[in-house]
């Protein structure tokens, strides 16, 4: 029998209603949990919880429906979910914007983007929905993308996914314990449209991003040098996204 495809515009209204209650307390008591670690240890360190446990969330997920013989079809070069709308939470933006500086073009791209949000994204031309940090198909700030980019697991075929076309219904596997991490992360860092979010963090051009984007700039220029063949010290980390073969978003 044919699969009926569904998208889940909101996990919650999708849920039998005599889980709802129960769904909702989870997700309350996991802001509550976001809140303390962000009180006690900070804000950056909330949220790297919080992605760790989405990602290690989203790991088992995928081996589960593996086993019931659902695949997930997301894998890496496949970037038809980075042209969709995107949150971003302002710790989340603040720890991207830390370790790149954004060009002249892709602050142009912003703008043309940040009058659009979840209800009329599909009004901007699809060349201009694709989402600034996508560079030749791939996630360029990969091990710090925000979270809704990594909770996004696709049975369906890649195709289906590309919004180019009209009336393509996307069919996600969703996880209850990831959905409801991401809904209580979204309420405890609110979460917003990526294009002005980005745009005033960068505008705002508060000094622990200079230093930060100087810093991470040298060690992609000793990162060159090496590469080149110049002689360099210093033992900079390596920062280029992490080779996945899944891109999950
Ligand atoms: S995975 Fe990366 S390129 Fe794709 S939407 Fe998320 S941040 Fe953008």
């Amino acid at each position: 029998m044919k699969e009926e495809k569904q998208i889940h515009k909101s996990y919650f209204d999708a849920l039998p209603n005599e889980i709802k209650m129960e769904f909702a307390n989870a997700v309350q008591d996991l802001n509550n949990q976001i809140v303390k670690v962000a009180d006690e240890e900070g804000i950056h360190v909330a949220i790297s919880s919080v992605h760790k446990f989405v990602d290690d969330e989203v790991e088992k997920a995928k081996i589960k429906y593996s086993e019931e013989g659902k695949a997930i079809s997301c894998k890496r070069g496949c970037s038809f979910c980075c042209y969709i709308h995107v949150d971003i939470s302002p710790p989340e933006a603040m720890r991207v914007l830390s370790k790149i500086n954004l060009t002249e073009k892709q602050v142009e791209h912003l703008e043309r983007q940040k009058g659009y949000n979840l209800n009329n994204w599909t009004e901007l031309p699809y060349a201009h929905r694709k989402c600034v940090f996508l560079e030749n198909g791939e996630c360029s700030v990969y091990e710090d993308r925000p979270l809704s980019c990594r909770k996004y697991m696709v049975v369906n075929e890649p195709e289906i996914c590309n919004t180019e076309h009209e009336n393509n219904v996307t069919t996600v596997a969703a996880a209850g314990i990831v959905e409801a991490m991401c809904m209580s992360s979204a309420l405890a860092f609110s979460s917003a449209s990526m294009a002005p979010l980005l745009l005033t963090a960068w505008n705002s051009k508060p000094e622990e991003i200079k230093k930060r984007s100087e810093e991470y700039q040298q060690r992609v220029n000793k990162d060159k040098n090496k590469e080149n063949g110049y002689d360099e010290t210093g033992g900079a980390e390596s920062d280029a996204p992490e080779t996945e073969t899944e891109v999950l978003s």
